[in-house]
């Protein structure tokens, strides 16, 4: 089953069951500074959630575009570590404002996943909330699940990869306790079940959220009943479809073939399997899709993020051996696997298209030359990359800190965290002391010329202006 036709069977289920078919938003959340970018189908339910807005229904289903690449979901540094994350997905959803809310929820799901989609259902293993008695009943007594595959879990206290059945948006928001579904890939795959010490690997994986939202969580971290009990569900489309398409990780999926291709086609790679092109297959969806809703690399926020994913991009490009413009052209590719969905993508992917080309073209000739400091001080020391050089590659060559970071945890190389933190200390203090010795030079000399370069010549020459502040909008 094709992705697209998964897409569609979800949400032809869900409006069989009364609900209504509502729009994808866009990636930037309206009018939230709680959120760097839509992480999640609800968000654009936040405000009816919380009673503060009223829609013409109470069901909806969704397939709702997602990024993870900062803030409370970010899932930027398991791309191209895991079999099942990307930084950009879909989140297939259904949602109940003051409607149904846990058996409903738990039934629906049971019945388009294993009627409709025709899963096994011995391969499916569910969690509860550790305290949450009724979904277990539910799924014991109702649907039939044995004993040993419900499992208990309470909230993980941040473990990276662990599971937690306590779901929020984000730091503040509606929350609630869940119950999530896991498909078994099989035992040749390294991994167990939720809750056990193996569950970080890949074999159990989650496919399906459902949230029981029932609280409103405020800055104090006290949780406040929701005006009505909701219900709030998500399921990555790229991974349900590696269980219906019988492969196991999400870049072996029909929409992500396409794309690994196209990225081996532009970089002249001969290896379908090369990690660097499913980064590249990854960023280009988060990079285009972040364009089309309306941001553009920049050296501060949502614009950072995107600058990052982008570089990062490149980096694998180059890793290759591809030294021109690339990534752009992905864009088209993208717009055949994805455009029939977002129309939005395919009005926009020109501009989309032009807009990653400078960013290549901008940082095409600095990473060419950062990448020989690199190696450089790789080849004297193997084992770890000094602050310093680490400092110079971020303040002079535009090398994002989170990259080099990536690089050196592919070589298996320590990063010396403290002496970049060191060297940008130093360079702060330098240019306050240079800030004010220009203001007293420009008392003493006043109608000397001075000559401002501006911010983009300095963002052409790398030089990263204002830092990112993970969570921070
Ligand atoms: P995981 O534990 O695997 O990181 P999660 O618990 O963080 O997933 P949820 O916040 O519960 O995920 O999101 C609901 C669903 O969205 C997940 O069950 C999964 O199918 C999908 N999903 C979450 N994060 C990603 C991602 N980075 N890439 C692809 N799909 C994702
Ligand atoms: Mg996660
Ligand atoms: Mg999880
Ligand atoms: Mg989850």
């Amino acid at each position: 089953m094709k992705s697209s036709e998964i897409r569609e069977k979800f949400l032809k289920f869900f409006e069989s069951k009364g609900h209504s078919i509502v729009r994808s938003s866009s990636l930037i959340p309206g009018n939230d500074p709680t959120l760097l970018f839509t992480n999640s189908g609800m968000v654009q339910f936040k405000d009816v959630f919380l009673g503060q807005d009223q829609r013409a229904y109470t069901r909806a289903t969704t397939a709702q575009r997602c990024v993870r690449a900062g803030g409370k979901h970010n899932d930027l540094e398991n791309v191209g570590y895991t079999a099942r994350h990307h930084t950009f997905f879909e989140m297939l959803g259904n949602f109940s404002f003051g409607d149904y809310f846990k058996r409903d929820a738990i039934h629906y799901a049971w019945e388009l996943l294993t009627k409709v989609y025709g899963l096994p259902k011995d391969k499916l293993t569910v969690t509860v909330y550790q305290s949450d008695d009724e979904a277990y009943a539910i799924w014991l007594n109702e649907i039939g699940v044995p004993a040993e595959r419900i499992i208990r879990i309470g909230d993980n206290k941040g473990a990276p990869y662990a599971s937690d059945n306590f779901w929020q948006m984000a730091d503040t928001g509606p929350c609630g306790p869940c119950t999530e579904i896991f498909y078994d890939h099989g035992a040749e795959i390294w991994g167990g079940p939720p809750g056990s010490a193996e569950e970080d690997g890949d074999r159990f994986i989650e496919i399906w959220n459902l949230v029981f939202m029932q609280y409103n969580k405020d800055e104090q971290g006290v949780l406040h009943p929701l005006p009505k009990p909701c219900v709030d569900t998500g399921m990555g489309l790229e991974r349900l479809a590696a269980v219906l398409q019988h492969v196991h990780s999400n870049y072996e999926i029909d929409a992500f073939q396409q794309l690994i291709k196209a990225a081996a086609r532009e970089t002249a790679c001969t290896d379908l399997n090369h990690n660097s092109l499913k980064v590249i297959a990854d960023h280009i969806r988060c990079a285009a899709f972040l364009i089309v809703d309306g941001i553009i690399p920049g050296n501060e926020g949502r614009g950072y993020v995107l600058r990052r994913i982008t570089r990062r991009a490149l980096r694998h490009g180059h890793k290759l051996g591809q030294t021109k413009p690339f990534f752009y052209k992905l864009v088209a590719d993208l717009v055949l696997e994805m455009g029939s969905a977002y129309p939005e993508l395919a009005q926009n992917a020109d501009r989309v298209a032009q807009v990653l080309q400078q960013e290549e073209e901008r940082f095409g000739e600095t990473l060419e030359h950062g990448m020989k400091i690199l190696e450089a001080a790789l080849a004297k020391d193997d084992k770890r990359l000094d602050g310093r050089t680490a400092f110079t590659l971020y303040d002079t060559y535009g090398f994002p800190l989170d990259l080099t970071a990536d690089i050196c945890r592919e070589r298996n190389v320590e990063l010396d965290q403290a002496g970049f933190d060191a060297a940008m200390e130093h360079q702060k203090q330098t240019a306050r002391a240079a800030g004010k010795f220009k203001m007293n030079a420009g008392i003493e000399y006043s109608g000397a010329k001075t000559n401002f370069v501006g911010y983009d010549k300095l963002a052409q020459e790398g030089k990263v202006i204002a830092l990112y502040v993970e969570g921070s909008p």
